[in-house]
């Protein structure tokens, strides 16, 4: 498919490969899901149990699951195990995997083979280049944590993420999943922090569980399943909408005559071609032991999601970024392009990444799981006291660790969910927080609608009505859902604050607690007084109704809850003294750190509306006005031809065209002016800039663009057009 075939042959391609034409697609997966082994590309434990010495094998077991050190004398061993195993299926290249502040995955890959000094070349991959890879990676944005002269980084195995083969029509690689930390040792990464994360919340997690008596609790840990949402369209479309293609998000488009407003696309009959997919993306993520659903339609036309198992935060959070990855691969098999933008078509509703979360333990199970009588369950009402505390103390935090240039047209924009981080407990909870509060909580409203006591996969509520689908934080019967993340955004920002945030409640509730005991008061006696005093300061932050009501936002400012509308309001959580604090206290961020993440976050938005600025100059200058020019011309010959003829003519519709024409060309110079203007001092005033003047002059422009696509003839006009990009599957 080449760029330059005019849209009409774009439009005849798309009818062609879509299923909607009556003929299966040729490409169709033939296997079967249970053809596949699952994880059967995974050096996971089953593995490792097979291929390595008992002891070595112990070693590390220990260290994932007790996160004990690594013991570095088994890295020769391992290594050994790990490269015959990945040769044998046919690898030639491993590489180390790790995750910059793009949000993004990158990798650096070696050969296996080295020269072998006698003309030939052996296979080789070291205990050293197992546990440690300097790739030089220096264009990475750093937010000044090295200048370009200190180039080096590091790369550290992370041995509870287990290595992996990535197949590809060209062979398979073995990927090792690693952090990623400069020469000082500080971090460059999302893994590094919440690895650091994860083992705060550990630490204070087991103190309160000592409080309850529980001796020798097994390692705490936080588990993540995101569900992702996103959109799939013909290639061919794609390769006609330069938006599209470098931006994500379509800058122009008319609202097609029908859009999402029937909901018959929702839960609807997944197409043909879309199914076949679907199944050959399962089939990709079973092999790397990525327990995918695929699901369902979505609501929009042409949405789709996928919801995978939830695991430990790490490990989940490392599969979601394959899962990604395996979406945008697998959609070119079927000549699709899968769109994982926040919002890539105006007017219809964008894509999130729904994370659940809970905590839990080997010896307690789900900490979250209220049980049948939560009232009576202290140690849940305990941990969830927790969660409530840590969201009202860092509302702000949480959102500013999703904000970005394209999650903004979802958060703060009429859609789901407001930018005010409120938390949805349900009926049933809030009761008894209520309870708590008023001195104590007597008992549980009957649980009729309350989904409990389900340690795997979670039944889904009886009653719908249960459900709040407004809500930016929700419990969900064993677990909060976490619905502000964006769709094309990594989770472990989101999952490095969420332990954060939890850990320091958890320690302040330890401390509490202790200090309590210490001076003879009974520890029942010391949690209700806690927990109704937790319950007093910060349950303003619950909120069980319809959060896209006008008067949530005036309730909610009346409460105190911040509403940051967009990434430039919101970013500067991240410089605030407590929010400093809170990572350097747990040894999460250092200040050096969150302020180069904080820099970053800026950076990233800036080049993000600088892109999209640019296209809507040259988009509009090269695709959209040549076609209303030249359709313009026609319809005035058309005026002339007939006024020679002595017919009267109505030149109404050559004005409009005119007049909007006029507006474009105006405001396009418009825009490059206020771009030019753009380069402040810092970048934090070069991002509000571009907030507060470059985006509403593309606006201004896409809407008048959009009123020519309504009055410009169909064969005139450039580029694919909303109808022909989200109907056509
Ligand atoms: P819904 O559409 O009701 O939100 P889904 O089944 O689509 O439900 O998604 C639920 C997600 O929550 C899945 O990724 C699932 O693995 C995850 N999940 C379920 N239980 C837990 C839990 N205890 N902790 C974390 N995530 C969980
Ligand atoms: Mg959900």
């Amino acid at each position: 498919m080449t760029a330059s075939i005019a849209r009409p042959e774009a439009v005849a391609n798309g009818y062609a490969s879509s299923a909607s034409n009556g003929h299966a697609p040729s490409n169709h997966t033939k296997g079967r899901l249970t053809d596949i082994a699952f994880g059967s590309n995974v050096f996971g434990l089953s593995a490792m149990k097979t291929h390595l010495p008992k002891e070595v094998f112990k070693s590390v077991k220990k260290t994932i699951e007790t996160g004990h050190p690594l013991d570095p004398k088994i890295a020769d061993v391992v290594a050994a195990a790990m490269k015959d195993w990945a040769l044998a299926k046919g690898a030639t290249h491993y590489a180390h995997v790790f995750y910059p502040l793009t949000g993004l995955t990158a990798e650096k890959h070696d050969s296996f083979y080295s020269p072998d000094g006698e003309g030939g070349s052996i296979a080789e991959l070291s205990g050293k280049l197992l546990t440690q890879g300097e790739p030089d990676a220096s264009s990475f944005p750093n937010g000044g944590i090295r200048g370009t002269s200190e180039a080096r980084g590091y790369t550290a195995w992370d041995v509870t993420s287990p290595a992996y083969l990535f197949d590809t029509a060209t062979g398979s690689t073995l990927c090792i999943p690693t952090a990623f930390v400069s020469w000082t040792g500080e971090a460059l990464d999302t893994k590094t922090p919440l690895l650091r994360a994860a083992q705060a919340l550990n630490t204070h997690a087991l103190r309160v569980l000592k409080l309850f008596g529980h001796t020798n609790p097994a390692m705490v840990v936080s588990y993540a399943g995101a569900e992702q949402e996103y959109f799939l369209i013909d290639r061919s479309y794609y390769y006609k909408r330069p938006d599209l293609m470098l931006a994500g998000r379509s800058l122009f488009g008319a609202m097609p005559a029908k859009g999402q407003e029937f909901e018959d696309h929702y839960f609807g009959a997944i197409p043909e071609r879309i199914n076949a997919y679907m199944i050959a993306v399962e089939q990709e993520l079973f092999k790397l032991g990525i327990p995918a659903k695929t699901r369902h339609n979505e609501v929009a036309p042409g949405q789709f999601e996928l919801a995978p198992m939830f695991e430990a935060s790490n490990v989940a959070t490392d599969h979601q970024q394959l899962v990604m990855v395996t979406l945008k691969r697998v959609a070119e098999r079927f000549g699709l392009v899968c769109l994982l933008h926040e919002k890539p078509f105006a007017g219809i509703n964008g894509s999130g990444k729904h994370v659940n979360f809970s905590i839990g333990n080997a010896t307690q199970g789900n900490l979250l799981d209220p049980g049948d009588t939560p009232h009576e369950n202290a140690q849940f009402l305990v941990f969830c006291a927790a969660v409530i505390r840590a969201t009202h103390k860092y509302g702000d935090l949480l959102r500013a660790v999703v904000a970005s240039a394209s999650n903004d047209f979802r958060l703060g924009a009429n859609e789901a969910p407001p930018a005010i981080i409120s938390i949805f407990l349900g009926e049933q909870l809030a009761d008894i927080f209520e309870q708590i509060k008023a001195g104590g909580a007597k008992s549980s409203k009957s649980k009729g609608t309350l989904e409990i006591g389900v340690d795997t996969l979670p039944k889904l509520p009886k009653d719908p009505g249960d459900r709040n689908r407004t809500s930016p934080f929700a419990f969900t019967g064993n677990r909060f859902e976490f619905r502000a993340v964006g769709s094309s955004q990594s989770i472990a920002g989101p999952m490095l604050v969420i332990n954060t945030i939890c850990a320091e409640s958890l320690d302040f509730i330890a401390t509490a607690l202790e200090t309590a005991v210490a001076g003879g008061k009974a520890v029942n006696v010391a949690i209700s007084e806690l927990l109704a005093k937790i319950t007093k300061e910060h349950d303003s932050v619950v909120f069980n109704g319809n959060g896209y009501s006008e008067e949530w936002h005036v309730e909610a400012a009346k409460r105190g809850l911040p509403n940051l509308k967009t990434t430039v309001d919101s970013l500067p959580a991240l410089q605030r003294p407590e929010v400093v604090a809170l990572f350097d206290k747990y040894k999460v961020l250092t200040p050096r750190e969150l302020h180069s993440r904080y820099e970053v976050a800026f950076e990233q938005y800036v080049k993000s509306v600088t892109v999209e600025a640019k296209l809507v100059l040259s988009m509009a200058r090269t695709m959209i006005l040549p076609g209303a020019l030249r359709y313009q011309t026609e319809v005035a010959a058309s005026c002339s031809s007939l006024k020679a003829l002595g017919i009267a003519t109505d030149t109404a519709l050559l004005e409009r065209i005119a007049g909007l024409v006029t507006t474009v060309e105006k405001k396009v110079d418009g825009l490059e002016k206020t771009m030019a203007h753009g380069a402040a001092k810092t970048i934090v005033k070069e991002a509000a800039h571009f907030c507060d003047e470059v985006l509403p002059v593309m606006l201004e422009i896409r809407s008048a663009c959009d009123s020519l696509e309504g009055l410009v003839a169909h064969d005139r006009w450039g580029l694919p057009t909303y109808e022909e990009m989200l109907f056509v599957k």
